[in-house]
């Protein structure tokens, strides 16, 4: 379906998907990413990325989970009791959901940093206009003046005054290797990533396993909620949240469908 030459790959295009398709959301967020790399600020490996994303999706019942919702709500506590919280943007994540992004990091007074694995500066250019474009007013990454210990030259770049120096990171769609770099680096980390298994949610201190399309936005309508919310309250949100027991009602709900009891 999706090479249909009928079904346009522009943003500017996507009322043509009829929002009562069945699977819309689905069909909007292949459109996305495939707009992302036709402007260059999506990799090809993206694309791998978000069929593999897609099928945990699919298992998941394209839905947020309760226990994804607890996590988001339990991020957007992390973020609103944070010195410096940071949101990490990667191709995937400009491509999809740029404005969201801004609208977070307004909602919490995050700093927005691109940070690839894949890096390439025209690239990170590329992102950084997309993300201003969407509203964005400072964007970090560029100046790559910070290191994460213990990975490879290239994919260790980061801000010293961004990703280097924050308390609290949201990294949807990370790799691995670099989720644990930097949870060993001391950083609470929030990973949004479907896959349950994976090791980047495996890292985390708060794993929201949904679809980032559902939980950025989730995450700011959460910090919107609790904007008021005194230091205590929030304290008790992040220590009520259990990432193992998330992560096992994920992959309970993979196996069995449906909602926990
Ligand atoms: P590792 O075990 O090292 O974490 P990985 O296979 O997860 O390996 P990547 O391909 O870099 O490594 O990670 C992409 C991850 O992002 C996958 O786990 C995938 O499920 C997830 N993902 C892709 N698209 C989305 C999306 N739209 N929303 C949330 N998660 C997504
Ligand atoms: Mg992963």
């Amino acid at each position: 379906m999706s090479d249909e030459p009928s079904i346009p790959v522009s943003p500017d295009h996507e009322a043509e998907i009829p929002e009562s398709h069945p699977r819309y959301e689905s069909l909007l967020t292949r459109h996305r990413i495939e707009h992302g790399v036709d402007i260059g600020i999506t990799s090809r490996q993206g694309l791998i990325a978000q069929g593999r994303g897609e099928a945990y999706d699919y298992l998941l019942g394209e839905r947020t989970l309760d226990s994804a919702d607890a996590a988001a709500r339990a991020a957007a506590a992390h973020f609103l009791l944070a010195d410096h919280p940071v949101v990490s943007v990667n191709g995937n994540v400009a491509a999809l959901v740029p404005g969201e992004v801004v609208e977070l990091a307004e909602a919490t007074g995050a700093d927005i940093e691109v940070n690839l694995f894949n890096r390439t500066d025209e690239r990170m250019e590329r992102i950084a206009a997309h993300l201003r474009e969407h509203g964005a007013t400072e964007v970090k990454g560029l100046t790559a003046d910070g290191r994460i210990p213990g990975l490879d030259h290239a994919r260790a770049k980061v801000d010293a005054d961004g990703i280097g120096s924050a308390d609290v990171v949201l990294v949807p769609l990370e790799d691995g290797d670099r989720a644990e770099a930097l949870a060993a680096m001391g950083k609470t980390e929030i990973v949004v990533d479907l896959n349950p298994l994976s090791r980047s949610a495996r890292a985390a201190a708060v794993p929201v396993v949904d679809n980032i399309i559902r939980a950025v936005p989730n995450i700011t309508r959460h910090a919107r909620e609790l904007a008021d919310a005194a230091p205590a309250e929030l304290r008790d949100i992040v220590d009520a949240f259990d990432a193992e027991a998330a992560l096992a009602d994920a992959e309970r709900a993979i196996r069995e469908g449906g909602e926990a009891e």
